[in-house]
């Protein structure tokens, strides 16, 4: 299947270590939805209690919501299926009903599975008055799947949904996701962690000041600093300087940190 990545729990690269900043959200995570999943003896009295079946992340892009998905399938031993919506409704538009099958079918038989469903609004989003028969049908069919593994209380498989534009879901849609949860741009005090988190494996000189570097990044999300860690790393190894100087000059409002970051990087 070219729309879809599965990936068994063993290569999942992401580990809630590897996120820098949002604390609340993955306590909430680790509450609500891990250890559910990991102790289901403990919840499993009566039928109010059970593990969560779908879970929504939303904020703004680049802010670490995947990562979360995929530490979440780490941290449970879980198979991660990630369901591409825009290839699958672009390209594979005829076959995504059976694509849909066959994702359940993949999660049953690898469970426990999380299904990743990025940008879900615009799959699952809001109806339009001239939307294809084949993506009504597409949708049902994901909605039915989706209800039988949530009456099935022995089904370990979750999906976890995220969404820039969580507006966009429709009501049924929500109903699906009970517990959500915003992924928001981070701080000052959360960047210098993500700049941490970042660089760790980088021989980074051991004076560098995190927290001056996160106060220049006002604005930035996860995705850009790692954008622009990688651009000073890159820059810095391609030149041999410890100093490249005319990344200072051409860069504009980012120059100070290009230099702080490219200088800082100890030579290889
Ligand atoms: P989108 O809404 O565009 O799909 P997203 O919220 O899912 O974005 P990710 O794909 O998780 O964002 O983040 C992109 C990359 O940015 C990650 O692979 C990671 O390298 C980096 N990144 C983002 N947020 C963080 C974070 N909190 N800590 C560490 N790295 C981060």
């Amino acid at each position: 299947i070219i729309a879809c990545d599965v990936v068994n729990p063993d290569h999942i690269d992401a580990t809630f270590e590897s996120i820098g900043g949002l604390d609340g959200v993955k306590k909430s995570l680790h509450e609500l939805v891990i250890l559910p999943l990991q102790r289901s003896d403990l919840f499993a009295h009566g039928k109010l209690l059970g593990p969560q079946k779908g879970v929504l992340l939303y904020g703004p892009p680049g802010t670490g919501k995947t990562l979360l998905a995929k530490a979440i399938a780490k941290e449970f031993g879980a198979s991660f299926i990630n369901v591409k919506i825009s290839t699958l409704m672009s390209k594979w538009f005829g076959d995504a009903q059976k694509l849909v099958t066959t994702v359940f079918t993949l999660a049953y038989k690898l469970q426990p599975t999380i299904i990743f469903v990025d940008e879900v609004d615009s799959f699952l989003g809001q109806r339009r008055a001239t939307e294809h028969e084949a993506v009504t049908n597409m949708k049902t069919e994901f909605m039915a799947w989706w209800d039988g593994f949530t009456t099935d209380q022995d089904a370990r498989v979750m999906v976890l949904a995220a969404t820039n534009r969580p507006w966009e879901l429709d009501e049924a849609i929500l109903r699906r996701l009970p517990r959500a949860f915003e992924v928001g741009m981070p701080n000052e005090k959360e960047r210098a962690h993500i700049l941490r988190v970042i660089l760790k494996d980088e021989n980074v000189d051991p004076d560098l000041d995190y927290d001056k570097l996160a106060a220049l990044c006002d604005n930035y999300s996860g995705s850009d600093l790692k954008e622009i860690c990688w651009q000073a790393v890159f820059f810095a190894v391609l030149t041999g300087s410890r100093r490249p100087w005319h990344w200072y000059h051409v860069q504009g409002s980012r120059e100070s940190f290009f230099a702080a970051v490219a200088g800082a990087i100890g030579e290889r």
